[in-house]
């Protein structure tokens, strides 16, 4: 079974390895989000992917959710001599990673192509693909101006009050052909509870992405980041108010409105059951909240086996029983 995952970084990821762990790990896709990738120190840093991939790969800090384990930070350190701001935490393992992403990039290796090789090396099986091989940045204006996604979550600590968000050239970025024909060839797609407003749509909304989840043959199904009115963490309830949507599932379903067939909310959130399936939806209700690879690998499981029967798919078992 062709499983395909939209992924953010720490939230998406942890679906991610719920997945890839699980009997639908052989055949999984994940297209990440690149709107929060910048430049720092004259080296492309691509966070969500570098997330997606280190945690696969087994090589994620566990306690931070993001970054190499078993880290130093000597070149940061010596960069700090030198005068240069770093608030950005990049690991000296991690730079290596920042260092040939960029030198790949400067010889004209599209950055899917780069994502794909690094994976590679790092021992990962599945597909880890970007919506676009262009830039596209997330841009969030706030009562201090406009500030790029780093420089809100990291710099500032999401303090400033956000007025609007939007995603700098996503309107002339092109699809990748890896991720539309994962999209064709997919027999479920998941949303990973992952940022809606800066990790979805700045994958979704990319020119051809939506058209092409709206006629492949899977049914597309989110699982919520909302639990109870709250983001497990992060700014994602500041930023579902900015753009006019309730921080809680029934802003997160109005979020996705068109884009999904099935959502999966967390057992706190099942009073809004009947209200998300008069809407058109299938709802799953589940234990959603992720600490530790055991609720990754089940989260993952009973997504998949209990989305497979209300969409009637054949799911891995049920091929393996028929073979
Ligand atoms: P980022 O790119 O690192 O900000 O990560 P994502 O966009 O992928 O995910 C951020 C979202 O993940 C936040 O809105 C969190 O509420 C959500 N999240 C994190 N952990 C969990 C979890 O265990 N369960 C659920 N349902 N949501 C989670
Ligand atoms: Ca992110």
């Amino acid at each position: 079974m062709k499983i395909l995952l939209l992924s953010g970084g720490v939230g998406g990821a942890k679906m991610a390895e719920g997945l890839y762990h699980s009997e639908y790990g052989n055949e999984l896709s994940v297209i990440g989000n690149v709107a929060d990738d910048m430049l720092f120190h004259g080296l492309w840093v691509s966070p969500d992917i570098d997330t997606l991939t280190y945690t696969l790969a087994d090589l994620i800090d566990t306690k931070k959710g993001w970054g190499l384990k078993d880290e130093t930070t000597n070149t940061l350190e010596a960069l700090e001599r030198l005068g240069c701001d770093t608030w950005m935490y990049l690991g000296d393992k991690d730079f290596a990673t920042h260092i040939y992403r960029t030198q790949q990039k400067q010889s004209g290796i599209r950055p899917s192509v780069i994502a794909k090789h690094i994976a590679k090396q790092l021992g990962v099986t599945a597909n880890i693909l970007l919506p676009t091989d262009q830039v596209i940045q997330n841009r969030i204006h706030t009562e201090q101006g406009w500030l790029d996604f780093q420089s809100y979550f990291v710099k500032k600590g999401c303090q400033p009050e956000i007025l609007d968000i939007f995603v700098s050239g996503i309107e002339d970025a092109q699809p990748t052909p890896e991720s539309l024909k994962a999209i064709n060839e997919a027999d479920l797609i998941i949303i990973a509870p992952s940022n809606p407003i800066v990790s979805i749509n700045p994958i979704v909304n990319v020119p051809g992405i939506r058209a092409a989840l709206k006629s492949s043959k899977a049914p597309v199904v989110a699982v919520s980041p909302m639990i109870n009115g709250k983001t497990v963490k992060g700014p994602a309830d500041r930023m579902m108010a900015a753009m006019n949507f309730s921080s809680d599932v029934l802003g997160v379903a109005n979020c996705y409105q068109g884009l999904i067939d099935g959502f999966v909310i967390d057992i706190e959130d099942q009073q809004f059951t009947s209200v998300l399936e008069a809407s058109g939806l299938k709802v799953m209700v589940a234990q959603t909240l992720m600490k530790n690879r055991i609720d990754k690998v089940s989260l993952a499981e009973n997504v998949v086996a209990e989305m497979s029967t209300k969409f009637g798919l054949k799911c891995g078992t049920q091929l393996a029983e028929e073979v």
